[in-house]
């Protein structure tokens, strides 16, 4: 085996756009050893400034509803367009399940074979809040080597979809034609996060129940207030299988971002996103620190031990144990 590539080369050969060499990035900035920490702040630094360009995009759905077809099909017509394309995946269940379903360059073979994109699996270890920080970082190096769409993908279950929508510019969230499901979605709360809403398999003998879906959905729509004033979330109907009506979810992605650009909305919401992102990292840091401090473990048993015989209330055991850290 060759040896690893230095942090120069690394640098160099992600500003070249090259895949190899920024998979192997964000591979260094993903790593827990100590020695690659330094790499990866080193990494950062000096990509940092090349980062921001890309068009970032989330896309959600349940197992089944069709988002590697839909991603690989959508992102092949961008490449027609001259755009570049990375994809990265949020998995939750990836850790459980000792691989990840989603990111697989099996599953888009076409769109993985293009030297204009660029396929990475969620990151494979960790909880999801470390899940976040190394996609958030792998979207920056994808910037940073040129691609100027960022797709993340995440699976329509639990946190996954509000850690990936305060990650990107845009939130889209795939459905099925089946009568009810929107409904359920809706309850569920996708909708508080969905910026569009693209009812996918509108073919064969599904065009009509895709259609009902959508005005139901839109109609439902109407009824939330909208998270912001200048965008009214949208239901569109596509199939991924037949291609069609992608171009409309681009269009629409497009006329989402020519909405929130001109009024400062999208560059509020990427620095709210940031602050989010370092206000997480801090209480992290802060746990870890507190955790590493020599007297925590004996003050941390006691005051636990407190707790458990109701000598203390868990707020003034807390107090103490802190008193106790900061002596
Ligand atoms: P994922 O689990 O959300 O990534 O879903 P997949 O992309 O793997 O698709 C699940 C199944 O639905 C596969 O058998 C696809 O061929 C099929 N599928 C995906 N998109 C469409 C579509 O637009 N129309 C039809 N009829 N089938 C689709």
């Amino acid at each position: 085996m060759s040896r690893a590539p230095s942090v120069e080369a690394l640098i160099e050969g992600v500003l070249a756009g090259d895949r190899a060499l920024l998979a192997q990035a964000i591979t260094r900035v993903e790593s827990t050893r100590p020695q690659h920490r330094a790499d990866a702040r080193a990494l950062l630094t000096a990509l940092l400034p090349h980062a921001g360009e890309a068009q970032r995009v989330g896309i959600s759905g349940v197992p089944g509803v069709g988002k590697s077809t839909f991603i690989e099909a959508f992102g092949l017509q961008r490449l027609a367009d001259g755009h570049r394309v990375a994809v990265l995946a949020v998995d939750p269940t990836s850790e459980r399940t000792g691989g990840s379903i989603l990111g697989d360059k099996t599953r888009m073979a076409q769109l993985a074979a293009d030297p204009r994109a660029f396929i990475r699996p969620s990151p494979s270890s960790g909880s999801l809040g470390g899940v976040g920080r190394r996609t958030r970082e792998a979207i920056l190096l994808c910037e940073a080597a040129g691609f100027d769409l960022v797709i993340v993908e995440t699976v329509g279950v639990g946190q996954s979809e509000t850690l990936v929508a305060q990650m990107v510019d845009v939130f889209v969230v795939l459905m099925l034609p089946g009568a009810g499901d929107e409904l359920q979605g809706i309850k569920r709360g996708i909708m508080e996060v969905a910026d569009l809403i693209a009812v996918n398999k509108a073919d064969g003998d599904r065009v009509h129940a895709a259609a009902l879906a959508r005005r139901q959905i839109q109609s439902a729509l109407h009824t939330l207030s909208p998270a912001s004033p200048h965008w009214s979330p949208q239901a569109l109907t596509c199939s991924a299988v037949e291609g069609t009506g992608l171009d409309e979810v681009w269009r629409a992605i497009l006329a989402h971002r020519a909405a929130l650009e001109p009024v400062g909305e999208r560059a509020a919401r990427r620095a709210q996103q940031q602050l989010d992102w370092f206000e997480q990292l801090v209480d992290e840091g802060l746990r870890y620190w507190a955790r590493a401090q020599p007297r925590f473990e004996a003050q941390y048993r006691e005051a636990r031990q407190a707790v458990a015989s109701g000598q203390l209330t868990p707020g003034l055991a807390v107090d103490s144990l802190l008193e106790a850290l900061l002596d």
